[in-house]
């Protein structure tokens, strides 16, 4: 249960020493100004942060996994290949924690650039919907903590789901869809299959996916 791992009091409260030691080298001094600006909710086993590192080296990002033992491979397979490639994989880590509960925790107001949602659970019935990551509600907070032109990014092989998560991001109104051009200007978009062990997994099996990528914009009183 949730009682079982830590969460920060607010975002100020994140360690970012024990996450991103060489950019961080004491707990006491740590540049403020530097922030978390990707998040991969749901990582499972990490392989889009791990292509994300290497062409973002200079952004940091976090996956955010529920499932302990998940999480704990992602920090061992991170730790690895720091270990195995001196000075890379330093940007890139990840935390054991319930994003549908705690992500005003980790991060602050307009602070992230990139939010990734790929292949979540479907939770196919419809009295489960509410337990979806993308939700009118949660869609709100995901709004809160990405700065305007930050994206999200959805992808999923369940088609109802697919149409889901785009039917809410349309409905939003802090979020409009990228257009072709700028979908296939973006090096993100091409990783969202072939970097994740999920969407190499469908690929494999000849599956269709669905993706919904939408960019936060400004509330129309502050343009
Ligand atoms: N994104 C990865 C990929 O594409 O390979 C993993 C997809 S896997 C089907 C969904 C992951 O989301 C699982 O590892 C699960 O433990 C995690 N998850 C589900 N609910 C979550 C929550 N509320 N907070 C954080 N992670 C969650």
């Amino acid at each position: 249960s949730d009682s079982h791992f830590p969460v920060p009091l607010t975002p100020a409260h994140v360690d970012y020493s024990l996450h991103y030691p060489q950019f961080f080298p004491s707990s006491d001094q740590v540049d403020r100004s530097k922030k978390i600006k990707f998040a991969d909710i749901g990582c499972g086993f990490g392989g889009l942060l791990i292509s994300l590192s290497t062409l973002f080296p200079d952004t940091l990002m976090i996956g955010m996994e529920l499932r302990d033992k998940v999480s704990e491979y992602v920090k061992e397979r991170i730790l690895s290949l720091r270990v195995a490639n001196p000075g890379q994989y330093q940007n890139i880590s990840v935390v054991r924690t319930n994003s549908m509960k705690y992500i005003p925790n980790h991060f602050d107001k307009a602070q992230l650039s990139k939010m990734f949602f790929l292949f979540p659970d479907p939770h196919f019935k419809e009295k489960n919907h509410r337990r979806r990551v993308i939700s009118p509600f949660l869609l709100d907070e995901y709004a809160y903590v990405l700065e305007v032109g930050g994206i999200i990014y959805t992808i999923t092989d369940v088609e109802e789901l697919g149409e889901w998560m785009k039917s809410c991001l349309e409905n939003h109104p802090l979020f409009e869809p990228l257009t072709e051009k700028e979908l296939e200007a973006d090096p993100a978009v091409k990783l969202l299959s072939s970097a994740t062990e999920e969407g190499q997994k469908v690929a494999r099996n000849d599956g269709q996916t669905f993706q919904a990528i939408f960019r936060r914009i400004a509330r129309p009183d502050q343009i």
